[in-house]
């Protein structure tokens, strides 16, 4: 494996192997010491934090042991770290990511993703992942240690994860969401895998996730009330921010789903429309600046960027926004 991948601080490039015990040890070593960003919300109570945990448990329990190993390195008891890292509620006033599936010409499967959020949020690790009794990994980690946002598998399953401008309903037992993306690159070999476990999980929260491999794509639209399921038109398939399926939409609420709208339309356009070869396009459509697909708002931004094609096995990130941060090429997991 290439050992030239150094991304500028603070994005990191963690390579991680061993057992889940192991893996939480290490990741605990390497530190920060856990601190709760001021952007979370409140912890949930204690009954709802251990209904969630059960749920863990019974979906992955390998991250449980990963959690034990990672606040035995931290010097914290696990039982007053899971409260801290339950996440029931995103409270947050905005969302931009947006990632793209495309089947270019000649067949191959490519994924666009950007990762937009506060630039506050330093926890931005690539974490290079083989766990034993697990699927090796690529992906992003954010402040939440052990989840992930984005990431592609050995078996090459893309997963990719999106808040949605809904009103959330009030907190009920689920997977916590940064772990979602996790459970499926540590077990899911196919997209259609990922989209049984999808839509058999409990879920809490608003959330969109696109899951891809060299085959074929589904964006999973899903609301604790409800879950919906699109597939690739024409071989394009765009998630954002919003819900797209009618029966989801009224789940928007009093929340504006119009900048999450610009987005999708932009990313379809510029696919559909552009000249360049596959990487290039997907590039150029990230870097979009009309909607805006490519973030640069005061304090909030386009963190990362990722190109992968799916089918030859290829992957890049771009550790800022895709305009102007250089995408590097990432050693294939496994
Ligand atoms: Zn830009």
């Amino acid at each position: 494996m290439s050992e030239v991948l150094r991304p500028p601080s603070p994005y990191r490039f963690l390579k991680l192997e061993g057992t889940y015990r192991e893996i939480g040890e290490q990741l605990g070593r390497l530190g920060p010491p856990f601190r709760r960003p001021f952007w979370w919300p409140p912890p949930p109570d204690p009954a709802l934090a251990a209904a969630c945990r059960q749920w863990v448990a019974r979906w992955h329990p390998g991250l449980l042991e990963e959690y034990a190993g990672y606040a035995a390195a931290q010097g914290l008891n696990l039982e007053v770290l899971w409260p801290q890292i339950c996440r029931t509620s995103l409270r947050a006033r905005r969302f931009g990511c947006s990632t793209v599936m495309w089947r270019g010409p000649g067949g191959a499967l490519w994924v666009g993703r950007n990762y937009d959020f506060l630039l506050l949020q330093r926890g931005r690790d690539l974490i290079w992942l083989r766990p034993v009794g697990g699927l090796a990994s690529v992906g992003m980690m954010g402040s939440l240690v052990g989840g992930r946002y984005d990431g592609v598998n050995e078996a090459g399953l893309f997963v990719s994860l999106h808040a949605v401008m809904a009103e959330e309903t009030p907190p009920r037992p689920g997977i916590p969401f940064h772990l979602i993306p996790r459970i499926l690159l540590d077990r899911c070999r196919s997209a259609e895998e990922a989209l049984d476990l999808l839509l058999r999980m409990p879920h809490g929260l608003p959330l969109n996730l696109l899951i891809a491999d060299p085959h074929r794509g589904y964006a999973v639209e899903i609301h604790p009330e409800g879950q919906a399921v699109r597939e690739p038109e024409e071989g394009l398939l765009v998630v954002t921010n919003h819900y797209e399926h009618p029966a989801l939409r009224r789940w928007h609420g009093a929340r504006d789903p119009r900048p999450s709208m610009l987005r999708q339309e932009a990313l379809e356009r510029r696919i559909r429309t552009g000249a360049e070869p596959p990487r290039e396009r997907l590039q150029e459509a990230l870097s979009d600046h009309s909607a805006p697909v490519c973030g640069h708002r005061p304090g909030f931004a386009t963190l990362w960027s990722a190109i992968a094609n799916l089918t030859s096995r290829t992957l890049e990130y771009a550790f800022g926004p895709p305009c102007v941060a250089a995408f590097q090429p990432v050693p294939w997991p496994g």
